[in-house]
């Protein structure tokens, strides 16, 4: 702990944490606890205990002194006072979806927002009666537009997580602030890092820890983050409905991984510039979809709102190609994984229909949209496998 009084920034913070060893054996990693059962001294103890109050046990499924570290770290990461972990990212975003909405409420969406999401929306929601509008993120009139009476909750993404665009974020949460209405930004993107959701008006960051808060690529979970107590316990309580639990390996993996979460986040952000900007140099591309790029849609937003980037960005490659030679780019690449996800250790990359994606038009230029997530390697390496993939595709 630093002991001197002043606040610490982020980086010691993750890794400065007030976890409790058992007596006599201070180590400072948190312990990995596994339970169904937590057994009580008496019954008067067992009755006496409530299960939403952090400062007991009482069933596994309602935390352990693992899963209360890690929900204490991820408030901490988020710059927010309470949490709540769910099995996977969308697990989150249900669970947020089932506190809050009602049948015959609404959701209220962003036009780029996290596929899964929409898809809940449509089926899910609806089959419970609960309707969703979609706005335009980069127009706030938009988001006021699509704001009624029975709005209850308002979705914010930045960026959208294939197409880039940065949307005014204190803009769009002051809009549902005035209008009463309780905003939850995915900052899966930012992380806790590039941006301080709850320094923007925002009343809820969700986040899935799956992407860099991990960084290994190899757990599935989420977090839900308020400041709000009432809020928090619409949530928990939902939570605890609804059976939602983490296991104790996964939140050690996510503990494990917050220690360098700074560290990674800088990484891969400096090497997804680099080669965000060699694009730019490029014939074979019309547009480099970065939010850090000038040019790019959102640029000067993303500029008032964060501090940092993640290691993402989507490349237009120009029409005039036909869809196989995109596909033979990404066949040829040997350097980056095809599949879903992001913020691991290896480079990713997927080929997109912008088209199919986003059908109510999205103002950005036309071409075939490929999204690079960019990992670890070494940036000299990655750049010369797209520099011959290319080539072979397009030469
Ligand atoms: C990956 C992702 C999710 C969902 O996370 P999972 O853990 O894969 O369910 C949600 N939102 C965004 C923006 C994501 O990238």
């Amino acid at each position: 702990m630093t002991g001197d009084g002043a606040k610490p920034g982020l980086a010691t913070a993750l890794v400065h944490h007030g976890y409790r060893p058992p007596e006599g054996f201070a180590a400072p990693q948190p312990g990995v606890h596994k339970a169904s059962t937590v057994l009580f001294r008496d019954v008067a103890a067992l009755r006496a205990r409530d299960w939403r109050s952090r400062g007991g046990y009482t069933y596994g499924l309602h935390g352990t002194p693992t899963t209360f570290t890690l929900e204490e770290r991820i408030a901490t990461l988020e710059g927010g006072t309470h949490c709540v972990l769910a099995p996977s990212g969308l697990a989150a975003i249900a669970l947020v979806n089932q506190a809050l909405l009602d049948r015959g409420s609404e959701v209220v969406l962003p036009a780029n927002v996290y596929g899964p999401s929409r898809e809940m929306a449509r089926h899910e929601l609806a089959r419970w009666g609960i309707g969703h509008r979609v706005y335009d993120p980069q127009d706030p009139d938009s988001l006021a537009r699509a704001i009624g009476p029975a709005t209850r909750l308002v979705w914010l993404e930045a960026p959208g997580s294939v197409t880039m665009e940065f949307p005014d974020l204190a803009a769009l949460a002051a809009i549902c602030r005035a209008r009463g209405v309780t905003s939850a930004l995915d900052n899966t993107w930012g992380a806790g890092i590039a941006l301080r959701a709850f320094d923007h008006g925002i009343d809820i960051a969700m986040q899935a820890l799956t992407k860099y808060p991990s960084g290994g690529g190899d757990v599935l979970m989420g977090s839900v983050v308020t400041r709000d107590a009432t809020l928090h316990g619409k949530i928990l309580l939902a939570h605890m409905h609804l059976g939602l639990g983490v296991g104790a390996n996964d939140a050690e993996l996510v503990l494990r991984g917050l220690s360098s979460l700074s560290l990674r986040y800088a990484a891969h952000d400096q090497a997804a510039r680099e080669l965000a900007a060699w694009f730019t140099t490029r014939r074979e591309v019309v547009q480099v979809l970065h939010p850090a790029l000038p040019g790019s849609p959102g640029h000067a937003h993303w500029a008032r709102h964060c501090t940092a980037a993640a290691g993402l960005f989507s490349v237009l490659l120009d029409p005039v190609f036909s869809p196989e030679q995109v596909d033979v780019f990404v066949d040829s690449l040997r350097r980056f994984g095809i599949g879903y996800s992001w913020a691991g250790p290896m480079s990713l990359v997927v080929p997109y229909d912008l088209n199919a994606m986003r059908p109510e038009g999205h103002g950005l230029r036309s071409g075939h949209l490929v999204r690079f997530s960019i990992g670890l390697e070494d940036v000299a390496d990655l750049q010369s496998d797209l520099d011959r993939a290319l080539g072979l595709a397009f030469g």
